[in-house]
């Protein structure tokens, strides 16, 4: 893996109605041609992205929506995807023709960065087409704004100088996936299985930020199969932690000695993506599901499934047979997490390793605001494993 995945980069979104040169905007920050740009309105339709190292920020995912004032049934689908960018958004430009001034959108759009937690810029484009005097009434009206024209360089260099300024300001420091966890120099053991979900040729990337983030914490990581698991630990002394494949749980637990410390990637990402409590205590709404209660579960990346496939087998699975219940079990991947989710008793997520936290503290949000608990596939495992607590104990002091 030689470039960072997308969901590791700072997501910055493009919104703005149709033909306010959202997409010329794009093409001008990262000097290149990358959105489709013509005069025809609604040209955007799906989000157009472009990952880029954006110096000194680092590396960022610019995403250029649809108009959202975009018409027509198929219109109103592009104004959905638009909005479904929204909640990955970790900073959002407004971008508005100054020409044509639309105060009604800017609030709506206002209200909606507002309810998703986004800092946003508000751009003003194409200044090359007013008047001196209408661009000075507009610099009164709209102080803290930027002020472009793509036919212009040296706007679009003090809009992304802007940007950096803004974005810095408002940026999450980075989380650990284990660097608070494992002291300096510790040791820890990744159990990687290669069984027939196991892709091939390579490892998935769960375990590669595992081993990057051991790097860059000075922790030494061994990786090994289940099967050679036993040995790994006769030939290294003093493990730390062992982290293993959640779906492995049954078989590592009973191999690796109660005084080690032993969790899974999935346990780890949920702390750097989402809420490792709130993970913990939307768990235990297993006991209380009724037959036939909603359960939706949610994965962020599209994958063929196998007859294996831990979302769609080996968890209702699990579930029925530690509650002795049939459930009514709904299975969304990619982007596609419902609106309105109110309807389900409980949801279970993936690790989420393709979201960007953004993206999950959102989904968290919904969960929250409709008061349906949440839970993540290792934390699940590990419950119908019996052996939660002591995939969680390394966090004790943490949660
Ligand atoms: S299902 Fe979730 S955890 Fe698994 S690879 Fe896809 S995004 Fe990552």
């Amino acid at each position: 893996m030689n470039k960072t995945p997308n969901s590791n980069r700072i997501h910055i979104s493009i919104f703005g109605k149709r033909n306010a040169g959202k997409s010329s905007l794009l093409n001008a920050i990262v000097g290149q041609d990358i959105a489709v740009v013509s005069k025809v309105k609604g040209t955007t339709t799906d989000p157009v992205k472009k990952a880029m190292e954006f110096i000194p920020l680092g590396p960022v995912l610019f995403i250029d929506t649809a108009g959202l004032d975009d018409a027509g049934q198929l219109g109103q689908k592009r104004v959905e995807k638009s909005m479904q960018t929204l909640q990955q958004t970790d900073f959002g430009i407004y971008v508005m023709d100054a020409s044509c001034i639309d105060r009604e959108s800017l609030e709506q759009a206002k209200r909606n960065f507002k309810r998703f937690n986004i800092h946003y810029l508000l751009v003003f484009n194409k200044i090359d087409s007013i008047s001196d005097d209408k661009l000075k009434d507009i610099k009164e009206n709209y102080p803290n704004s930027s002020f472009v024209s793509t036919y212009r360089n040296e706007t679009i260099l003090q809009l992304k100088n802007e940007l950096i300024s803004r974005v810095n300001k408002f940026a999450e420091e980075e989380h650990t996936m284990i660097g608070d966890i494992v002291p300096y120099n510790g040791k820890v053991i990744m159990v990687v299985p290669i069984d027939s979900e196991a892709p091939k040729g390579r490892i998935i990337l769960p375990q590669v930020q595992l081993i990057r983030d051991c790097l860059d914490n000075g922790i030494k990581s061994y990786v090994t199969r289940d099967v050679e698991l036993k040995d790994a630990l006769v030939d290294l002394k003093d493990i730390d932690l062992v982290v293993t494949d959640s779906q492995a749980f049954k078989e590592v637990n009973k191999i690796v000695p109660s005084n080690i410390n032993l969790t899974s990637f999935s346990i780890l990402l949920s702390r750097v993506k989402g809420d490792l409590k709130e993970f913990i205590k939307g768990v235990y709404a297993v006991d209380k599901l009724d037959n036939e209660s909603n359960i939706l579960i949610a994965e962020s990346c599209t994958h063929n499934s196998t007859c294996n496939d831990i979302g769609r087998i080996k968890i209702p699975r699990g579930l029925s047979k530690h509650t002795n219940k049939t459930f009514n079990i709904d299975v969304r991947a990619g982007n596609d997490f419902p609106k309105d989710i109110s309807r389900y008793d409980l949801v279970i997520h993936c690790a989420g390793c393709m979201l960007n936290r953004k993206a999950m503290q959102t989904r968290l949000k919904l969960c929250r605001e409709s008061s349906v608990p949440i839970t993540n596939y290792g934390i699940l495992l590990a419950y119908l494993n019996g052996i939660l607590p002591r995939t969680i104990e390394i966090f004790k002091d943490k949660i």
